[in-house]
């Protein structure tokens, strides 16, 4: 018989798709969400909780009510400015919650969790591309809670016999190849919705954040998985972690460096228009390149990531930005 598994923060980007991905693979379904960031509309399975993890109480009803066998958790704030302007807020719900998770997942006997670490943990890369044996010295509010509740697993791995994957994504790019489901955040600060947006006249430019890095054209190099990707190494992991009762951690990336440049050079390919572009001054705490060794997670997962072209990462996300649904 196919699990019950606990998707926390399936409202969100991430989390929706992967949702759908698990409905799709047959899995019962149960979707638990505050929706303070999320949207109603993103979840696909009619169990859905709107529960907030500081809510422990509810939490421990709904683990009773569905009877849950693993839980895959996105439910996080994300922001890096905000985490380093407003860190009580991370600290609390990215880690303090996330306890009231863990343990309520412990007291209802439920020791297998997928977990949604960032790249973020690693801090300022001493190499590229980098690896899962890379130290991790985050450097922001957001990475040191996602890097805690790492350290935490650990622990409770040790003591109480739990299992996790920590998949450190990389940039999380694109939309639902059927035009569901999509990126929608408000604020909307990553760099292909905000190129769609310009291109779209939601906005009137979009402004390059550094054009002196030490890398090829001058502007910062990234790593941008396909958000189906990303759902399906979700569930490869859940079930490699529940079959060997064994802990993975694991980059989730394509490998493939893509500049800003070339993110807006591909824009307009794609849609066929121009954007108005500016150049500013570079972000702080962006470092110039970042992508991921993922030979761990193929080999471990035989996870290959179907997107691969970065104009077929920006097209689905193109598709969602003029069809959008929420
Ligand atoms: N970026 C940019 N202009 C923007 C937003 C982002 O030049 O308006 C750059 C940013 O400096 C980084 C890359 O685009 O090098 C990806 O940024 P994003 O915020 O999407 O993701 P991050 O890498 O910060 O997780």
């Amino acid at each position: 018989m196919k699990k019950t598994l606990l998707v926390a923060g399936g409202a969100g980007y991430i989390g929706s798709h992967t949702t759908k991905h698990l409905l799709q693979q047959g899995y019962d379904v149960v979707v638990l969400d505050n929706l303070v960031y999320g949207h109603q509309e993103a979840v696909l399975t009619e169990k859905f909780e709107k529960v907030d993890l500081k809510d422990k109480e509810n939490l421990d009803k709904v683990f009773k009510k569905y009877n849950i066998d693993a839980v895959i958790h996105f439910a996080a704030y994300t922001y890096v400015g905000e985490s380093v302007t407003s860190p009580s807020k991370y600290y609390w719900n990215n880690v303090v919650n996330t306890l009231n998770l863990l343990d309520t997942m412990r007291e209802n006997d439920v020791k297998h969790i997928v977990f949604s670490s960032t790249c973020a943990t690693y801090g300022n890369p001493k190499y590229m591309p980098l690896d899962e044996k890379h130290s991790q010295q985050p450097i922001n509010p957001y990475g040191k809670t996602k890097f805690m509740m790492e350290q935490i697993m650990e622990d409770y791995e040790n003591a109480y016999g739990f299992k996790y994957a920590a998949l450190r994504y990389f940039n999380a790019a694109g939309a639902d190849k059927d035009g569901q489901l999509g990126e929608s955040h408000n604020p909307e600060t990553h760099l292909i919705p905000l190129v769609l947006k310009t291109i779209k006249g939601e906005r009137d430019n979009i402004t390059v954040f550094g054009t002196d890095y030490d890398t090829p054209d001058g502007t910062c190099i990234r790593d941008y998985i396909h958000v189906e990707d990303l759902a399906n190494a979700h569930r490869l992991a859940l079930e490699k972690i529940i079959s060997d009762n064994k802990t993975v951690k694991l980059n989730l990336g394509t490998g493939i460096g893509t500049s800003v440049k070339e993110i807006i050079d591909a824009s307009e390919r794609v849609t066929g228009k121009k954007v108005s572009v500016k150049y500013g001054e570079r972000r702080a705490g962006d470092p110039s390149q970042l992508f991921a060794a993922n030979d761990e997670a193929k080999r471990v997962l035989n996870w290959i990531p179907k997107y691969t072209k970065i104009e077929d990462i920006i097209e689905t996300a193109w598709n969602w930005e003029i069809n959008k649904k929420f």
